[in-house]
């Protein structure tokens, strides 16, 4: 089920050659699809993005950083295998003895592959900010009446390797989580699909909010997402930065009901388990679509786009 909400305008025509400028022009090819080093214009454009998102922030919101890697185990406990396997990256380590280290070093030295000495870490590449967020509410006890406001963001990995100017392995994720009550998650939801649309329109984007499934893995995986689809738990805020028959996602707006609850035995003072949602940004891809929309050169970017970046 689509909601179109309001209708991207279809003034542009996007030309992969175009696409393909940006990319050389945005990014520096680092010997890997979907991972890229990003130029001074593209960073600037991030930083100012990401202190826009900033002012819209509740002012009761904690903010986190989080580094690119989280504990295998709370992702594993979050039931991130369950839905999402195929993208997972992990870490592995070589965690042999001296000689056996020098044995897997020895036989790439030889020319031979030292990578089946390695065995995975504790350790796995964040798939999204919001995870490591749920255990640490959960370790404050019972949730306040007023619920929690979380600022988070982390670099996060998909293995989802692509040539596409929309789709990276390695990316920013903005996020502000919401965990509390039903109906305080769904409020903080609602009034976040606003600002969100807000600030594409002051971004001068184009663009539709839709309902949304995630590409949950297998055979298995289409039944969670027609449901999730028929529970509007999932919306995203898409803009047509490289076709407008396929736009992108920039934004999605997530309703997890009790599951990260359940899973953290965070309650209510009812004792009911908590509810949570989130917000997330694509910064990266929020990112390429300003210059996708508006152009390569920021210096022609419409004077109201500039002045809501404090561009000039
Ligand atoms: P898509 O359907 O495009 O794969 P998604 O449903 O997997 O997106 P989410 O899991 O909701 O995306 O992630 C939150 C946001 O992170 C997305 O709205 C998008 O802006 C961004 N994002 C997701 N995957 C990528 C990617 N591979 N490269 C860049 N940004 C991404
Ligand atoms: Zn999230
Ligand atoms: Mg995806």
């Amino acid at each position: 089920m689509n909601m179109p909400i309001q209708p991207a305008r279809q003034t542009t025509v996007i030309k992969t050659a175009e696409i393909d400028a940006m990319a050389t022009t945005l990014f520096r090819p680092m010997g890997a699809d979907g991972v890229y080093a990003r130029t001074a214009d593209y960073e600037l454009v991030i930083e100012k993005l990401s202190a826009l998102i900033s002012s819209y922030r509740d002012a009761e919101a904690e903010i986190l950083r989080f580094p690119p890697v989280m504990s295998r185990f709370q992702l594993e406990k979050s039931g991130y295998l369950k839905s999402f396997p195929n993208l997972l990256g992990c870490v592995c380590a070589l965690h042999g003895s001296e000689s056996e280290i020098n044995q897997a070093v020895g036989r790439h030295d030889a020319g031979g592959d030292w990578t089946t000495s390695l065995s995975p870490a504790d350790l796995v590449l964040s798939p999204a900010a919001c995870y490591p967020v749920y255990p640490i509410a959960a370790a404050r006890g019972v949730v306040p009446a007023e619920g929690y406001v979380f600022d988070i963001a982390a670099d996060v990995f998909r293995h989802e390797p692509s040539r596409e100017i929309d789709r990276f392995q390695s990316f920013r994720m903005r996020e502000y989580v919401c965990i509390g009550a039903a109906q305080h998650v769904s409020d903080f939801r609602a009034r976040w699909m606003d600002r969100a649309q807000e600030i594409a329109s002051n971004l001068a984007l184009p663009f539709t909010l839709e309902t949304a499934s995630d590409p949950f893995f297998g055979r298995m995986g289409q039944m969670k997402a027609v449901a999730q689809l028929q529970a509007a738990l999932k919306f995203e805020l898409l803009i047509p930065v490289r076709s407008h028959e396929k736009q992108t996602a920039c934004m999605s707006f997530n309703y997890h009901k009790e599951h990260f609850g359940t899973v953290w035995d965070m309650k209510l003072q009812s004792g009911e388990p908590a509810h949570s949602g989130c917000v997330a940004f694509g910064m990266d891809r929020l990112a390429v679509a300003m210059f996708a929309i508006h152009g390569l050169d920021m210096t022609k970017w419409p004077a109201g786009v500039r002045k809501t970046l404090s561009l000039s």
